[in-house]
Parts: structure tokens; sequence; C-alpha cells
């Protein structure tokens, strides 16, 4: 096997990259493909068709694979139909006041009461506006190459990066500000990875297959954006984790008990894995942000540029790609929540309590994250080492 690239730990994290590709190889990308396709996991609501609210849509789109295909009223699950039955948003304010800037580590043990429809503050989306979401079937629709490219895709990253998290200029910039940058950035790779994974390479014949060139060329060649899909593949993990008590409280309840014992069964093995707790135990640590005297400012100015990025995907050109975009930045904005869930405004620290889609797009990103961790350590070395030959 061809020398291993990146050794020690993780920038910023608490876990070195020999044990990340272990226990996803061993622990996490097994038990995620699994869950991923079923019923619970598989349906997204989603509000595609939006209009963007920054400049009018010029989106191009070469091919068909664009579009989304929605799934049918009888195709998902009946319970996904009904209204909420949780408690209201407003019986579950917590009363007791704590500072805004101390990060609890703990998570309330009876935590579960229930799916709700709480706004989440890191998002843009209204998820009670039931009427013009839909829900698609993300095992019909995976993200790949679209050949979605040129001016429009460009805008999208330009906006998001020169906008909401620029560059930080080394020293300059506070490591709250510099994760947003990262987790951006990590998932822009995991993005591109899932291009060079499933690219159309004849189109005349409609073969797919990977396109090792293009992952060395947009990812693999910068060591940065490999460090920082590791990063928010740790990021995400430690949300995870962190919401482990509500998670495994959770209905995971679809009306096929089937189908729902292996969800419960997997969300299990996935949460109290004991290869996962003992080699990774904390994959990062949130409450090493929001220390300094101005971290109440920082978060409410930090949630308002995740907030943006959240509506710069209505602007996504392409139906397929904004699924994806949407899908991933609510499910980093449900891991944003768990890990700093004081709410920006009131002062208090509150119990957690996510929607449904939250955990969905959480769940879903993991995995998106832990397919681009695999493939980039699978392929990561001996390409460079074919590229350095020629
Ligand atoms: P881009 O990926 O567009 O990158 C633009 C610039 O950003 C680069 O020149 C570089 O300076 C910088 N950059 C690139 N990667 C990183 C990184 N990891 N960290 C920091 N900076 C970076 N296309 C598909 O085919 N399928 C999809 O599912 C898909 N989903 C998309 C979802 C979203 C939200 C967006 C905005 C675009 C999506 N696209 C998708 C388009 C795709 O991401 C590229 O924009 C497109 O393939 C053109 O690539 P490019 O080589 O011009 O570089």
């Amino acid at each position: 096997p061809a020398a291993r690239k990146y050794t020690g730990m993780v920038e910023d994290c608490c876990c070195d990259y020999e044990t990340v590709d272990a226990i996803n190889e061993e622990v996490l990308h097994p038990i995620l493909q699994e869950l991923v396709k079923l019923p619970f996991f598989r349906y997204f609501k989603v509000k595609l068709w939006c209009d963007c609210p920054f400049w009018p849509d010029d989106g191009m789109c070469k091919l068909r694979d664009c579009s989304v295909c929605e799934c049918p009223e009888n195709e998902f699950p009946e319970p996904f139909r009904k209204p909420y039955n949780g408690l209201s948003p407003d019986s579950m304010m917590c009363q007791e006041g704590k500072p805004q800037a101390a990060v609890d580590k703990t998570l309330d043990s009876k935590v579960f009461k229930g799916w709700v429809e709480t706004d989440n503050p890191w998002t843009s989306d209204d998820e009670t506006d039931n009427n013009e979401m839909t829900y698609v079937n993300l095992q019909l629709n995976p993200e790949r190459y679209t050949g979605y490219t040129g001016d429009s895709a460009r805008r999208i990253w330009d906006a998001i990066y020169k906008e909401n998290c620029p560059k930080y200029p080394s020293e300059e910039l506070c490591h709250e500000k510099k994760a947003l940058y990262k987790l951006i950035s990590g998932l822009h790779s995991s993005i591109s990875v899932h291009i060079a994974y499933d690219y159309l390479l004849d189109e005349s014949t409609n073969s797919w297959g990977q396109n090792l060139p293009l992952l060395y060329d947009r990812v693999l060649k910068y060591p940065e954006r490999v460090q920082n899909l590791y990063f928010t593949y740790l990021f995400v993990l430690r949300a995870v984790t962190k919401a482990a008590n509500y998670l495994e409280q959770a209905e995971y309840n679809t009306g096929n008990p089937e189908d729902d014992l292996k969800t419960e069964s997997l969300v299990k093995q996935l949460l109290y894995n004991s290869k996962l707790r003992s080699a990774c135990p904390l994959p990062f640590d949130e409450a090493k942000l929001w220390q300094g005297e101005n971290g109440p400012e920082l978060k409410q100015e930090i949630q308002k540029q995740f907030r943006n990025i959240s509506a710069i995907m209505d602007c996504v050109g392409c139906e397929k790609c904004r699924l994806w975009g949407k899908l991933q930045v609510h499910g980093l904005g449900t891991a944003l929540k768990i890990l700093f869930s004081v709410d920006g405004d009131s002062h208090m620290n509150q119990p957690l309590q996510l929607q449904r889609n939250e955990v969905i797009a959480l769940f879903n990103l993991l995995n998106r994250l832990s397919e681009s961790v695999k493939f980039v350590h699978e392929k990561g070395s001996s390409i460079e080492e074919v590229i350095e030959e020629q």
C-alpha cells in the first residue's frame, strides 16, 4: 500500500487521521450505508422551487440528471403526513438561565418529547411552510455529476466564501470564523468528491464511473481541502454523539414495524459503538469555542452568516445540486444547533429539540462525509504517486 499522507491529529479536532479512517471504515460507513436506505432516512422534505433572494435565476444545467424526481403522495411514510404531536415550542423553553457563552457538554437525559417544529436559528428555511414542501426519495436522486458548472455555480461558491466566510488571513481570524470556513470548505470538498466518484464518463454511451484526475485536481492536490473534509466529518460526528440520548429516544416511526426496528437498532449501534467511543471519544471539542468576552455577539454574527449561506442554496441553479446543497447545509445547521444550541437572543440554554427533517439531514450528511473520507483515503496516496511519477 502507498504511504499514508495524512498523519497526526486532524487540525482543531481531537482524533488523528489513522483513527478516523479506521472508525469510518470499520464502524460508521457500514452502518450509515444501511441506515440511509431505510424509509425513515430516505425521504427528505424540501422546498425545491424557491426564488433566489439575491439575484435572478440563470441556472444552466446541461443534463437531464439535474432534475429531481419527487415522491408521489402514496410513497412516503404515513406518519410523515400527519401534523406533529409534540409540545409547542413555547412550553419547552428552559426557564433556567445560563450565561450564553458557556457551552454545556451534556444534554438532559430525558430528552425526546416528540418531533417538533421549532425554528433553527442557524438555517433560513421555514419548516412550517408545508404547502410548498415536497418529499424527495434520496435513494432515487443520488448526489453525483450533473454538469452544473460555469458562472452560475462559481457565483454561488464565490458568494459563500467572499460574503460569508472569507478565507482566514492566518492569525487574524478567530477560532469560530475559522471553524465556519472549514465547515464550508469541507462540505465543498465532499461535493467535489461525489462528483468525481460518480461521473458521466461518456455521454454517448451514458457510462458512469470514477473520475480520478478530477478528484486529484479539485481535492487531493490541496491538502487543506482534505484536512477540512476530515474536520467537517468530525464536527458532524461530534454533534451526533453529543445528541446520543435524544437520538436514541427519538421515534423512527414510518408505519412499517420491521423497518422501524431496524432503524432504531442501527442508530443505537452507531451511537454506542464501543470501538468508536474508545478510539475517538470526543471527535471535536465544542467547549473551546465562544470563550472570548465577545462570544455572544460573535455567535450571533456567525449564525447570521450561516443563515445567509443557507438562503444562498435557493440560488443553486440545478435542482439536484440544490436538493443536496440544501440537505447538507441543513445537516450542518442541525449540527451547529446541537453543539451550540443556546439561543442567540434569549440568553437562555434551551433543551435540545429537533425536527424530524433535521435528523434526516444530519445522518444523510454524515453518510455523505463518511463516503468522501473513505474514497479520499482509498485513492489519496496512490493517485498522488501515479501523478508524481508522470
Ligand atoms: P468549484 O468547485 O466551483 O470551486 C470554485 C472555487 O472555489 C475554486 O476555483 C477554488 O478556488 C475554490 N474551492 C474549490 N474547492 C474548495 C474547497 N474544498 N475549499 C475551499 N475552496 C475551494 N455539481 C455537480 O456536478 N453535482 C452536484 O451535485 C453539485 N452540487 C453542488 C451544490 C452546490 C451547493 C453548489 C454551489 C455547486 C454544486 N455543483 C455540483 C457544482 C460544483 O460544485 C462545481 O461548482 C462545478 O463542478 C465547477 O467546478 P470548478 O472546478 O469550477 O470549481
